[in-house]
């Protein structure tokens, strides 16, 4: 398992009592990057064994699968091979929106950026509402938007806040109201 944050320290909980070692790599200690509880819960595994201050440097597989691994120590760049078949990656998240990038700005890491993206001119003397895109009548919600909590409340949470929004977006569009 690779990563240090609480998605990793989830996974190691889960998957250590089904296997019969886990190892554990990250690039920082622990208790920097992972909420206390699951710390302790995954320091307690008696079968997990954490690598500090390593990160994965290459794979060597064929098509029959994953061979090995090569993990990099940060500190002296020494490389170090291991043998294995599985190797879970928990390293953070990649948007799916390359699609979309044609159409509505995006950061640097190609999250949708919402709520600045227009000015007065281009929606009639509308400014841009804040989960609408730099495309007039455009929403993003959820991991997908940039600067959202990534978090399933939080994408839910957006989901019935867009709601009103849209019908705002409606509203104006129609000069009427939209209920
Ligand atoms: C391992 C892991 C553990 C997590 N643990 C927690 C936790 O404990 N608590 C918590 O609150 N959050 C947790 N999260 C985060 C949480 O899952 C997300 O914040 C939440 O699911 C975001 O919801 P969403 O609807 O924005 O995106 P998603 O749930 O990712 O849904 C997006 C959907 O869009 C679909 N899709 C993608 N591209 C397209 C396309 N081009 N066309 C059509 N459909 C498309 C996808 O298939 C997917 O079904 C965790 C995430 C991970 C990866």
């Amino acid at each position: 398992m690779v990563g240090g944050g609480n998605s990793a320290g989830q996974a190691v909980a889960f998957l250590a009592p089904q296997v019969r070692k886990l190892n554990l790599v990250v690039r920082r200690p622990l208790v920097e990057t992972m909420s206390r509880y699951l710390v302790d819960r995954i320091t307690a595994l008696p079968n997990v064994e954490i690598q500090v201050g390593k990160e994965v440097a290459a794979l060597e597989g064929d098509e029959t699968g994953l061979a090995a691994a090569i993990f990099r120590n940060r500190v002296d760049g020494a490389e170090n091979r291991c043998a294995m078949r599985h190797l879970f990656l928990f390293l953070g998240a990649v948007p799916n929106a390359e699609w979309a990038a044609n159409c509505v700005d995006t950061d640097h890491a190609g999250f949708i950026k919402t709520g600045a993206g227009f000015s007065d001119a281009a929606a009639g003397r509308r400014t841009a509402l804040p989960l609408e895109t730099s495309h007039p009548s455009v929403f993003a919600i959820g991991d997908v938007r940039a600067g959202s909590t990534k978090r399933v409340a939080a994408a839910v949470g957006e989901g019935a806040a867009v709601v009103a929004q849209i019908h705002l977006a409606l509203a104006h569009r129609t000069g009427g109201s939209h209920a």
